[in-house]
Parts: C-alpha cells; structure tokens; sequence
C-alpha cells in the first residue's frame, strides 16, 4: 500500500485516489525567463519519478506540468533585451525541453502555456468577484484573503501570522495586507490583453489555478512543486479554486527540498547559481538523477564537487555491472562450478523490497540501495569467474531483467555503453602476452599507457581473462 506524507496534513497517508487507478497530477513548471538552475531539475527529476513509479504501480496517470510564459521576470527581460516577451519565453522555453530530454524526463501528457488559458482565467476571476471574494481597485482585481476561512491551512499559518508578515509591504489599494492580485492593470510598453477591467495581464497564481481546473478539473489528486510555493503560491491556488468551486481543490500536496551549493542557498547575489545545462556538461544525465534521487525529495540536498564525484563511481560500478552481466552472456558456456544461492535469493527479494522502499513515501535512497544491493551481489557472482554456466547465465540473465526494469522506474539505466577501441583492445592483449613471458615491468607501461587513453584494466582471474573499464 503506498503511503504519501501530504504538506496539507502534514501525515502520512495511505494514498487513494478520488477514482480508483486513476490519477489526476500536476506540478507547476517554469517560468521561462532564464535557463533552470539544478534546484529546478531536481524538482523535474523528483516528480518524473514519482510519476515513473504510480505508472509503474499500474495506475493511470494524466502529468500535466505549465509553463509560465508571461511574468514580471519575463518581462523585464524583454525590456532589457529590446525584445518581444513571447522571443524570450520561447527561446527559454526550447531551452528547458532540450535540458529535460537530456534528464530522460518524460514528456508530461498535456504542458499548457499560461498564455493559451487567458479566458478561463477571467472566467475564474469573474466568479470571484461575483461571490464577494474579490474586488477590483484601479484596474487591478484583488483576492479578499480574509474571506476564505481556511487561508494559512497549507503553510500552517494563522492570519494574524500572515497579516504580520505582510505589512512591511505597502499597496494603497490592497484592503488588507494579505489580499493578493489577481489580475494586473497593463502598464504602458508591457503585454496586455482584454478584460472586464480594462487591458491587463494575469497573476502568477491564477494562472495555475486556471490551468488545473482547463486541464484536469476541478478536483485533482496530486499536485506538486518544491518547498518554497507552498505559500503564497499554492495557498492562493486553494483559496481561488475552493472559493471559486466549493469543492476540495487537490487531495495530496506534495514539496520537495532546495539544493544547497556546499552548504548555501543557491543565490544571484553569490553567485552560485548552478545551471543544469552546464551541469549536464560534466556529469551524465543518470549521474545527476542518481545525485537527485540520493536524498529524499522532501529533504533538503547538499552539493559539492566531492559528494557528485563519490555519485559518479557509485553509478559507473552500478553501469558497468550490465556490461559485465551482458559480456558473460554473450561468452561461450563453462562448466564452471559456482556458488549461485545468493544471487537466486537476491532476484526473488529484489522487486518486493523495491516497492516497500518506493511505497514508502517513494523512499528512492532506499530504492536505489536495493538495485545496488543486487548489482553487488551480481559482481561478487561474477568475481568468482566471468566465464559462466547455461546455468548462471539464466540467473544473470534473470537479473538484468531486473535491473532494467526496476532501473527504468528511477531513469538511473542508460542504454549507452562505452565502446573499446580497438588499439586499447589490442594493447591489453599484448599485456597478458607479456604476462605470460614474465616481461611484469612492460606489462605495467602498457597498463599506464591504456589508462592514459582513459581506461583500466582489470584483470579477472589467474588465467589471464581481464575487462576494459572506462576511467571514472
Ligand atoms: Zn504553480
């Protein structure tokens, strides 16, 4: 039974859906006004695989994720740039597909553009301001906060907690502190569309709110984003949406953590902002998953060179466990005797320890302990001899099927593996002819040499059988 801890009753739940195998999900996506920073990959990665794993469990599940296109960010840019809004919005929005098809996350069944849902965002606003939960002031149209009783339930905060917070900010036409916009009055050079109130542009949280209920209605199963919209942003969606539909807005909130940068907030005044695509230039994009997926989502996720490097060897020995499983059962058969208890074991736990792990909040640290247990016990089956049995090749075999399997629901598997050179082939070859006459000292240089071209030899067992490994 899977369980999910929810921000909005702070427990966790058994987890059922509002219809039975099917799931409703959204998680708020980009605001397209600069390339995404590693923060924002791992919320992508972490809801992908929260997604992967409810596929997975056999439920149906319609992924909707927006895009921002149209903010004060976006907007600034424009003006600084001499460029159209829309130029910047679509050029940053190309840019965050190609970096998610590099993380191998999937494509979200619908993307909306905030853009394309204008009207039914008017349509929202329309019927708050009919019910008395918004007003309009100068052009503006303002959510009445203090007329939605349950406004502070997501955050955990009360009102006078909230007002407190609020007052430092000072708007004449606000009727309290914590009214928030709904819509905002064009100013002069900006983009602005027609409304009941004259030219303006929507605010950020009545776009997802329109986006949700245009998309998938008006109650949903799951909605989520990282830790920092929980308020105001995802406060002010239920406040619109129940206000609006008088119906409960999403069943479980789900938030994930910050990346630190050694210890720090990811910040433009200290410039450590870490952006994805230059991280995807010095790690592989299951490498940075594998980093993502180390933690829990919920939990906050330190960076630093020394931590992403240890992830790196984890992963490589974990992928170099398929070449090796994948070399041996492309081997001849030997009748080689071999201890396979373990392994056989290993393959009838491995499924249902993965799925407590994943079912537990989607505990993927713990997830991924499992594959590698596995991996591990494959090696150690492997380290007896790489020349296998019909026997052990059924079991390895067996265990790959697996790893795949199993590797796919995280996306930590990738189906490249790295081609030998031929002369690095040939180099090793001499080096057991060298071996074999006793020549240890030109055996060592060929070793260097090949480690020079960027791989390792290791030798396997006595009888001069070794592998080529790429250089981590
Ligand atoms: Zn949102």
């Amino acid at each position: 039974m899977l369980k999910v801890t929810n921000t909005l009753t702070g427990k966790k739940e058994e987890f059922q859906p509002l219809t039975p195998g099917q799931i409703k999900m959204y998680v708020c996506g980009p605001t397209v006004y600069d390339d995404i920073h590693i923060g924002n990959a791992r919320s992508a990665v972490n809801f992908d695989t929260i997604r992967r794993y409810l596929i997975y469990s056999g439920f149906k599940v319609t992924y909707v994720m927006n895009i921002t296109d149209i903010d004060d960010k976006i907007i600034k840019k424009a003006i600084d740039e001499k460029k159209d809004f829309h130029e910047i919005a679509g050029a940053y929005t190309q840019a965050y597909f190609e970096v998610m098809d590099k993380l191998g996350v999937m494509k979200p069944d619908i993307q909306p553009k905030a853009t394309d849902s204008i009207p039914e965002m008017i349509q929202l606003i329309s019927g708050l301001i009919e019910t008395g939960h918004a007003y309009v002031a100068n052009g503006d149209v303002l959510y009445d906060s203090t007329t939605f009783k349950t406004y502070g339930a997501l955050s955990g905060k009360n009102l006078d907690e909230i007002m407190e917070g609020a007052r430092v900010e000072k708007n004449q036409d606000k009727k309290h502190p914590i009214d928030f916009v709904l819509w905002k009055a064009a100013k002069p050079g900006e983009p602005s569309w027609d409304s009941p109130w004259g030219k303006g542009r929507p605010g950020w949280h009545i776009e997802c709110s329109a986006m949700v209920r245009k998309n998938l209605g008006d109650s949903i199963d799951i909605h989520g984003g990282g830790v920092d919209l929980i308020f105001p942003h995802h406060e002010n969606e239920i406040a619109q949406c129940e206000a609006f539909t008088q119906k409960p807005y999403v069943k479980y909130w789900l938030h994930n953590g910050f990346i630190e940068i050694s210890g720090q907030k990811m910040s433009k005044s200290l410039g450590n902002i870490w952006k994805t695509k230059d991280a995807l230039k010095d790690f592989r994009a299951e490498v940075l998953r594998y980093f993502f997926l180390s933690a829990h989502y919920r939990s906050g996720l330190n960076y630093d060179r020394d931590i992403l490097e240890a992830n790196r060897r984890g992963w490589d020995e974990f992928n170099q466990t398929f070449q090796r499983i994948e070399e041996a059962l492309n081997g001849p058969d030997f009748s080689t005797p071999m201890d396979l208890l373990e392994l056989r074991l290993a393959i009838d736990d491995v499924e249902d320890k993965f799925k407590e792990a994943m079912d537990d909040d989607f505990n993927t640290p713990k997830a991924m302990a499992v594959l590698f247990d596995l991996a591990r016990e494959v090696r150690r089956v492997l380290s007896q001899s790489a020349r296998v049995s019909p026997g052990a090749k059924s079991l390895l075999g067996e265990a790959l099927d697996k790893l795949n399997k199993l590797g796919e629901v995280l996306g930590v598997v990738s189906s490249e593996r790295v081609s030998i050179p031929e002369e690095v082939e040939k180099l090793a070859m001499s080096r057991v002819q060298l071996k074999q006459e006793k020549k240890y000292k030109e055996a060592d240089e060929v070793r260097a040499k090949v480690l020079e071209m960027g791989f390792l030899i290791e030798d396997i067992d006595k009888g001069g059988a070794f592998r080529i490994l790429p250089k981590s």
